[in-house]
């Protein structure tokens, strides 16, 4: 039993739900009241395997999201960012050589912090949703969506999306979204033209990207949130993500006032940058009134934390695409163009090779978080989030009162 509450089930079959196959042999976590109420405990043998062959008891739809939120949020602020301020007066040799003997050593005791979700991907929630509510995802039928994406730490990392990246997708007539900070680094206004002029999306990446913005009082995060509304507007910004991956159910209510979307939930988050969080599914939802497209495939910060050369990165984005693609998902890929993390020749050249794998493929398709959210939300959700944006207009004087506010 893991977190108290979910279970490791092996699903061994599911002759019976033809609908849940692409999950058999996988190891996922399910409720246990949710299946001691339903009479599936007596299902499990003693090593926890259990085959799905008989009628499911009565559906219920509304719970399809249980084991989505189970670890959904980042309300803690972590450790490591709690001591930045300290590391920052450690030399960067020190700092790079610290944090690759601790990526190691995390990952040698990767099943002490990834139970659920399971790293490097766990679909548990898309299982558990097609198993309460009998039906299959959208997704499941036609080529499964593939969606880029960069984090933009700095103005180098814009540079290389200019230089390198923007290219390389062309040449495979992708698109990618491109997250930035508002107010770090310097904004090159002339690239972010090109940018948009050849067909991609900006989104913004947090605030300064000093990790507070999710752990601020509600009023404080909108009056941050405000402060990009030039960016959204001049841009057409539609995605948020937030830094380090960090959010709070509170960051997610404030969002909704100024982004159609948000992507900062991970699938499965690993060990960064609160270790054992996501959400386990790799398909589009609503929370908090807010459409989420979760990050689905591991990033290259965390792979390349936990010591993964660029060609073992390549071979998990396959492995992890392929599971996502027979599932009903969508593939989310956040790498960042610094030549810390993939703006090297080697993890560009994993990147490159990834995406000659999907463009080759006759079951995955280049797409964009528009298409996927049209696509991925119910009717209800759509119409939910709808009222919600016309209540609150997302862009405006509103936002531009909020300015004045406390930061
Ligand atoms: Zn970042």
């Amino acid at each position: 039993m893991v977190k108290g509450e979910l279970v490791a089930v092996r699903v061994t079959g599911t002759s019976g739900q033809p609908h849940l196959s692409w999950a058999e042999g996988a190891l996922l976590s399910v409720p246990h009241a949710w299946l001691r109420e339903r009479g599936f405990l007596e299902d499990l043998d003693a090593n926890g395997r259990c085959a799905v062959e008989r009628a499911l008891p009565a559906l219920i739809p509304q719970e399809a999201s249980r084991v989505r939120l189970w670890a959904a949020y980042t309300e803690k602020r972590p450790i490591p960012l709690r001591l930045r301020p300290w590391f920052r007066m450690v030399p960067t040799s020190l700092r790079n050589y610290t944090a690759s003997r601790l990526g190691r050593w995390q990952r040698r005791r990767i099943r002490h912090w990834a139970m659920f979700p399971r790293w490097p991907l766990d679909l548990s929630a898309d299982f558990f949703a097609d198993l309460v509510t009998g039906e299959s995802s959208p997704f499941s039928a036609g080529p499964t969506p593939v969606v880029l994406t960069h984090d933009i730490d700095t103005l180098e990392g814009l540079r290389n999306l200019q230089r390198w990246f923007l290219s390389l997708e062309e040449s495979v007539a992708a698109c990618s979204t491109s997250f930035i900070v508002p107010h770090r680094w310097p904004i090159d206004h002339g690239i972010l033209m090109d940018v948009l002029d050849r067909g991609h999306e900006i989104g913004v990446h947090g605030f300064d990207h000093s990790n507070r913005t999710p752990f601020l009082s509600g009023e404080k995060q909108q009056s941050r949130l405000a402060r990009a509304s030039d960016l959204i507007e001049r841009y057409e910004i539609r995605g948020y993500r937030s830094p380090s991956l960090l959010r709070t159910r509170s960051l997610m209510k404030s969002l909704g006032r100024f982004y159609e979307y948000d992507s900062s939930i991970p699938t499965a988050g690993g060990v960064f940058s609160v270790q054992g969080t996501g959400c386990g599914s790799a398909r589009p939802f609503v929370i908090e009134g807010i459409a989420e497209l979760p990050v689905t495939l591991p990033r290259d910060a965390s792979l390349r934390f936990l010591g993964y050369n660029p060609t073992e990165i390549l071979r998990i984005w396959k492995l992890c695409a392929e599971y996502i693609s027979r599932s009903g998902g969508v593939i989310v890929v956040l790498t960042h163009c610094e030549a810390r993390f993939s703006g090297n020749a080697p993890m560009f050249e994993a990147y490159r090779r990834f995406l000659d794998y999907v463009a080759d493929s006759d079951h995955m398709t280049f797409s964009t978080p528009d298409e996927v959210l049209q696509k991925g939300l119910g009717l209800s959700e759509r119409i939910e989030r709808e009222e919600r944006a016309q209540a609150v207009p997302r862009s405006g004087r509103r936002e531009k009162e909020l300015v004045a506010g406390a930061v």
